[in-house]
């Protein structure tokens, strides 16, 4: 057995004799990932810093390894390792590439896992990491829109904790502190809108990817601003708010709030309504997840309700939005219908960004895929184990790949 089979190791704050979190950040080169280094760089004494990973951004990913002494970066790009191999020669930072290599990561014990991987890429290193009992800070919610109740139970099993990255889940988490869970009657996730929340229906069909990249909020990578646009975001939100919390889906509600201030509310018995208020900076969640149970002094902006003087809430309409019909559907059927969705949409976008289909022929692909899908009695089996549900993606892209709008 080796070093790291031996549990995570302590490191020490050289100033401060403190002990230090290690971390493993998976996606360290996307926008998630990259907010979370700048609250690790202001905080280079709270922080040990074990594992990066990245894809195609090896220039990135190297300078990030170097300036923080991390032990290892791994490219998902197999291809990439000679480059990385390149940038890290002499620094005595390992460099890996491949599936195996993110696996083999995410088995190293830490002290506190980021998973940022976009999309379903994303399910194996949380799933690993979560089997080593290892504190989970997840912003990946494909992990739990594909498999929810496996990485549970596997949670449950090793006794890690997972918190939620997700804004509008740690504003959900941070509401529901001290509270009972029977006492909630609803729990409200709002959403900007995205880059199209003023257009008429009728134009829709007409928007192009780089319109549908552009959000008039947040600053994030783009394939989450695509579906931000979509609502697809918001749908596996829904999704990811019941597996999260365990709240039935008759209580989950979406409303649009273009100014994106409110994250979340949760509705009580006694009809109290608790909101959590704060600026579209991805930051405040990430680093509430980094010192959970404490709260550090993080660098986001404070709020001057004063000057904002009006926050505005509106119905999301299903009509407009089918992300959001088609999540209900899915969160009625379970089994590996969340995997189909999600994998479904991951192509639906991919030929969008290709001007292949257009930007309102997604969710139509989405649709046609799992009505395809529905005669396979696979996919209403519960998520036993990683391979099953990548079965069910594979299945599913192969289906979205060739559906025809
Ligand atoms: P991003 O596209 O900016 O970054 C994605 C990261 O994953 C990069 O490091 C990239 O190299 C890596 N990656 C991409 N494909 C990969 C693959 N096949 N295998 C391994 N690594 C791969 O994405 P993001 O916007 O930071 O989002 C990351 C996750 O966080 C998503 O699940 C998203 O839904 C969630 N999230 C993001 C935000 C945000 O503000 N960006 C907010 C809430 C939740
Ligand atoms: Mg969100």
């Amino acid at each position: 057995m080796g070093f790291w089979g031996q549990g995570p190791q302590r490191w020490f704050c050289n100033f401060c004799s403190e002990a230090m979190k290690t971390i493993t950040i998976f996606g360290a080169t996307g926008s998630i990932g990259q907010n979370t280094l700048d609250l690790v760089r202001r905080n280079r004494n709270d922080f040990k810093v074990v594992g990066l990973t990245g894809a195609s951004n090896i220039r990135q990913l190297a300078q990030d390894a170097l300036d923080l002494g991390a032990e290892i970066a791994v490219t998902a790009d197999e291809s990439a390792l000679p480059a990385l191999r390149d940038a890290l020669a002499g620094s005595g930072v390992q460099a890996a590439a491949g599936q195996n290599a993110l696996r083999d990561l995410a088995a190293r014990p830490v002290d506190l896992a980021v998973s940022s991987i976009i999309g379903a890429a994303g399910l194996a290193p949380s799933l690993i990491a979560a089997q080593q009992g290892t504190t989970l800070a997840l912003a990946n919610k494909e992990s739990l829109v594909c498999a929810g109740p496996l990485l549970k139970a596997t949670a449950q099993k090793s006794g890690a904790t997972i918190l939620p990255v997700d804004s509008e889940h740690s504003a959900i988490f941070q509401a529901l502190i001290g509270e009972d869970m029977a006492a909630v009657e609803r729990v409200i996730i709002t959403a900007s809108g995205g880059a199209f929340r003023d257009w008429d229906t009728a134009d829709l069909a007409k928007a192009t990817p780089d319109q549908a990249a552009s959000h008039p909020n947040w600053n994030m990578g783009q394939r989450i601003t695509i579906d931000s646009a979509s609502l697809f975001n918001k749908a596996m939100e829904v999704i990811e708010t019941k597996e999260f919390f365990d709240v039935s889906p008759d209580k989950i509600e979406v409303l649009i709030h273009p100014e994106s201030l409110v994250h979340a509310l949760v509705g009580f018995s006694d009809g109290a309504l608790m909101a959590h208020v704060g600026p579209p900076d991805m930051r405040h969640a990430i680093g509430f997840a980094m010192y959970h149970p404490t709260r550090a002094d993080l660098p986001v902006q404070r709020l001057d309700l004063a000057q904002i003087g009006q926050l505005t809430f509106r119905p999301a309409c299903e009509d407009r939005h089918p992300a959001l019909r088609l999540a209900r559907d899915v969160m009625k059927n379970g089994g590996l219908w969340g995997a189909a969705f999600n994998a479904a949409k991951e192509v639906a976008q991919d030929r969008f960004i290709a001007k292949a289909i257009r930007f309102t022929d997604m969710a139509a692909v989405v649709e046609e895929t799992l009505t395809q899908m529905s005669s396979d009695s696979g996919l209403s089996v519960a998520p036993q184990d990683l391979e099953t549900v990548l079965h069910a993606d594979q299945l599913a892209r192969n289906v979205a790949a060739a559906v025809k709008v």
